[in-house]
């Protein structure tokens, strides 16, 4: 960028204001009320294209090897030097389980498997919609990436608490204890969040 700002904590800004051009045109963006709609919308001022801007959508999963789980430790921006389960943005085209197991390779370099959804975790001011799976390690040998300083198993009794990336990576773990350590019989289930 010719300011010198991180194109990847662009897309971490919350709000609409740094989205300043129409993306068909260069015309210039500006706020306007578009019928039947209750919020101000970006609308091109030349050709009158609507902006819509919408949440990403990050595909994640929690690897399970034996009792313990793969974290692994950010080397990138934001929450650099944080531990979180490997996850990122679905690439158009790309369904959100392929996007996960990708993911996870590119971030552990372990190959997972799927076994179901453990939550889908949003919030009010954030611009990313989180959709982590339960997985299971299948092949592959875990070792740092670009991405990730570490790639280290933990039993769920030693995750981090203190050192967790986002309150996503928060929340969704806190599903994943849940649904591993009651009693048979007396699981949680825990579909999205309310
Ligand atoms: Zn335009």
């Amino acid at each position: 960028m010719a300011d010198g700002t991180d194109h990847r904590q662009l897309q971490h800004t919350h709000g609409s204001e740094w989205v300043r051009y129409c993306p068909r045109c260069g015309g210039g963006l500006e706020n306007r009320r578009v019928d039947a709609e209750q919020r101000l919308r970006k609308v091109c001022s030349a050709c009158g294209f609507v902006f819509y801007l919408n949440p990403k959508v990050v595909a994640a999963a929690v690897p399970r090897q034996g009792p313990g789980i793969w974290l692994v430790r950010r080397d990138i921006e934001p929450s650099r030097g944080l531990w979180t389960f490997p996850g990122g943005y679905v690439d158009l085209g790309e369904t959100v389980p392929e996007a996960a197991v990708r993911e996870a390779y590119e971030e552990t370099r372990l190959d997972i498997r799927l076994d179901g959804l453990l939550g889908v975790y949003s919030y009010a001011g954030a611009d990313v919609v989180m959709v982590v799976y339960r997985a299971a390690v299948v092949g592959g040998t875990a070792g740092p990436t670009p991405e990730s300083r570490e790639v280290r198993l933990f039993d769920p009794g030693d995750i981090p608490w203190g050192e967790l990336a986002f309150p996503s990576t928060r929340d969704a773990l806190g599903d994943y204890v849940g649904l591993e350590a009651p009693p048979p019989g007396a699981l949680k289930i825990s579909v999205g969040k309310e």
